[in-house]
């Protein structure tokens, strides 16, 4: 089989001006002296930003105006503008469209459950992985978010919380980066944003680590530098099916890196960071819910993964005009039935969003 192209790093093209989110805090502190402003600068704009979650110079009275202004323009360039939200669920799932400086559009959704509320982020706008069953993946990949984009989505989603945008206000408590894009073909970013994320105000946000998952489609050697980050995340292998012949069709980058050598790189994440990895299965009627398919499922992920493994199972979220369809649900329970007894951990994942298209593969960024 013909393996179809895949895009792993973009062109430099688009990316926005530096942002005090791109920067460790050292950094911050360099580019504030830099610009002729004394070090503890650096922290009155991060607590605004990470702390109060402003993006808004002018609103920073505690600076001098003069000084505002410089450091306004250099270190808070405007990154992203609202397109339109979208809500559903009864207004507990948001979706949000977002144009970057250069005009690319992007989404992330935002859910709130009763323990906890979730901001799926996009870390590409667009995807170069071409998984066929997905909206994110025909469209191509436009470009890679810088870590400032990716961080803001999180600054606003998490003030959007703070001031009852959701209902009732609330605390934004977890991030997946499972929305537009792979997140570790953009990996030095993912893991700078990662750090913003979770580093303790005024640093980052605050947000634990543990409540931070990656997912990936199966980058391998990207899966085993991650893990030599030596953070707490967790981490998310979109497996989708346990046999190499049918994954080379339904997760093109298995051509590059079989199931063996993506359940291996697991393996390695798992045991160097002590957590349970999440394996994404995207249940497609008569594609992959084969009793037998659940079975070598099971097989393989204990023998790669022990007891080191969750299966989520995803019924699938049709995109328009595709021919693949979910499994029914007397399939569904019987796939999960036989993996859970195989020994491996396995649930149905609860999905949002579907009715705005915000749900899992169904981000499309269409303007
Ligand atoms: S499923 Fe994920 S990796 Fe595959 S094309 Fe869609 S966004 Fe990209």
């Amino acid at each position: 089989m013909t393996a179809l192209p895949l895009v792993f790093d973009a062109p430099k093209r688009g990316l926005p001006p530096r942002h005090l989110a791109d920067l460790s805090v050292e950094e911050r502190r360099t580019a504030v002296t830099e610009l002729g402003e004394k070090p503890f600068r650096a922290n009155q704009l991060s607590n605004h930003y990470f702390g109060r979650l402003t993006a808004d110079a002018s609103a920073m009275t505690d600076i001098p105006a003069a000084a505002r202004a410089r450091l306004g323009d250099a270190l808070l360039p405007p990154l992203l503008s609202v397109v339109r939200h979208v809500s559903c669920d009864d207004n507990t799932t948001r979706k949000t469209l977002w144009r970057a400086h250069d005009g690319t559009l992007l989404e992330s959704v935002l859910m709130r459950y009763p323990d906890r509320v979730t901001l799926c982020v996009s870390s590409q706008a667009g995807c170069g992985m071409a998984c066929p069953f997905c909206a994110t993946g025909q469209g191509g990949l436009e470009r890679n978010l810088s870590t400032a984009e990716i961080v803001d989505q999180v600054r606003a989603a998490a003030a959007a919380m703070r001031d009852g945008d959701l209902g009732e206000p609330g605390r934004l408590s977890n991030i997946v980066f499972m929305g537009m894009g792979e997140p570790l073909a953009s990996l030095r970013r993912v893991v700078a944003a990662v750090r913003r994320i979770t580093d303790p105000a005024p640093a980052g946000f605050g947000i634990s680590q543990r409540n931070v998952t990656v997912s990936t489609v199966g980058l391998a050697p990207a899966i085993r530098k991650l893990a030599d980050e030596r953070m707490q995340v967790r981490l998310a292998v979109s497996l989708h099916t346990p046999d190499d012949e049918s994954r080379d069709t339904l997760v093109p980058v298995n051509n590059r890196w079989p199931v063996d050598e993506v359940l291996s790189a697991a393996r390695y994440y798992a045991d160097v960071t002590g957590r349970r990895v999440s394996i994404e299965y995207a249940l497609i009627r008569d594609v992959n819910d084969q009793p037998w398919r659940a079975d070598l499922l099971a097989r393989r992920l204990r023998q790669h993964l022990g007891q080191l493994v969750h299966v989520n199972v995803i019924p699938l979220n049709p995109t328009p005009g595709s021919e693949w369809d979910a499994s029914p649900k007397a399939v569904e329970r019987e796939f999960v039935r036989r993996v859970n007894a195989g020994g491996v951990a396995c649930t149905v994942r609860d999905t949002r969003g579907q009715e705005i298209a915000a749900a899992c593969g169904q981000l499309a960024a269409e303007g």
